[in-house]
């Protein structure tokens, strides 16, 4: 089968699109025809090198397509049937695990960080992994939906305790966890307050249904906040940008607010003023994708049409370095996507 892997870290230059042999799948796995795989920018931290990661290694996390083998022990789907994958590993044995905590398993990745991924044309999954999808969704939008919808609902919900009324501040609107969150949000009747950096990202915005958008290259986001919120501040922030937000989601939190980060797009290093955090009662929390149970909640909203995921732009799999170019240069409003 054809697949993108990378034999060394580094640009869009790495990224290989080669003839690899076809994975064959155990009793316990299904093997998919992988019709789109979207990226993230986890897709680009990998490919510029992360821990764990042993080469050469083949890229991609949020995966769809048709299931065309089953192994002896699967019984629950059936080839030809239609789905995404969860793009969680986890070993399924453990404490964690058999409690419904995946992400807290010590062997807990996501695919195409330190296991294979999907950018490829056929993919071996335990059967847990594989989830079915409605005919209306394709499979374009389908791939755009497991990362971002989990790692927001699991922020919102498994970490921060959302609650029907409360005030959030989304940084990033165009970004796949921020199309995620605002939509999250909204369900729980939130006013929402989000950041895009042009006319067309804050249209796009309001579109999903936030309530305020801040243009976060013209105005001050904690300014902007305290003026929406009549100088009070949000109760919960939700953070994947790094320093380049950091002293504003901070400062746009009222006493006791939230602010609970998945990422670190701009980096990893950031100051915390420790006198603010205890004076003002403010607490940080860190967040990372989401359990299985909140995949398929998540998805139960997918499914009924209440939460959309939101595609920007379609390559084939065999352009995967402009798709990386253009990731790059955050002018997506949605998922960027891959097809074989
Ligand atoms: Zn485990």
């Amino acid at each position: 089968m054809k697949a993108v892997r990378i034999h060394r870290f580094g640009g869009p230059e790495v990224l290989a699109y080669e003839s690899v042999p076809d994975p064959k799948p155990r009793k316990d796995q299904v093997l998919i025809r992988v019709r789109a795989c979207a990226l993230n920018h986890l897709d680009l931290w990998v490919r510029n090198g992360l821990p764990g990661v042993n080469l050469p290694h083949i890229l991609g996390t949020d995966t769809a397509g048709e299931i065309v083998e089953v192994g002896e022990y699967v019984s629950d789907v059936k080839v030809g049937q239609r789905v995404l994958v969860a793009p969680m590993s986890f070993c399924n044995h453990c404490a964690k695990c058999v409690a419904g905590l995946q992400n807290q398993c010590r062997q807990f990745t996501v695919y195409g960080n330190a296991v294979d991924g999907g950018n490829c044309e056929l993919f071996a999954i335990p059967a847990v992994n594989a989830v079915p999808i409605p005919d209306w969704l394709d499979f374009n939008q389908a791939a755009s939906v497991p990362l971002v919808f989990v790692t927001a609902w699991h922020m919102l919900t498994g970490r921060a305790a959302i609650r029907p009324g409360q005030t959030v501040l989304v940084l990033g609107a165009n970004s796949g966890v921020g199309i995620a969150a605002i939509q999250i949000a909204k369900l729980f009747q939130a006013r929402v307050i989000t950041t895009a950096g042009d006319e067309r990202k804050m249209e796009r915005a309001h579109e999903l249904g936030a309530d305020f958008v801040i243009n976060h290259y013209q105005q001050k986001i904690s300014e902007e906040v305290r003026a929406i919120t009549r100088g009070e501040g949000v109760d919960i922030v939700i953070e994947h940008v790094g320093p380049a937000t950091w002293q504003e989601s901070v400062r746009s939190l009222k006493a006791a607010g939230t602010l609970v980060t998945c990422g670190a797009t701009t980096g990893p290093k950031v100051e915390l003023d420790l006198r603010f955090l205890f004076s003002r009662q403010l607490s940080v929390l860190g967040s990372y994708m989401g359990t299985m149970s909140e995949l398929h909640e998540v998805l139960g909203h997918v499914f009924a049409g209440r939460l959309k995921p939101v595609v920007d732009r379609v390559f084939p799999l065999s352009e995967v370095r402009a798709a990386h170019e253009y990731l790059e240069k955050s002018q997506m409003f949605g998922k960027v996507v891959l097809n074989p």
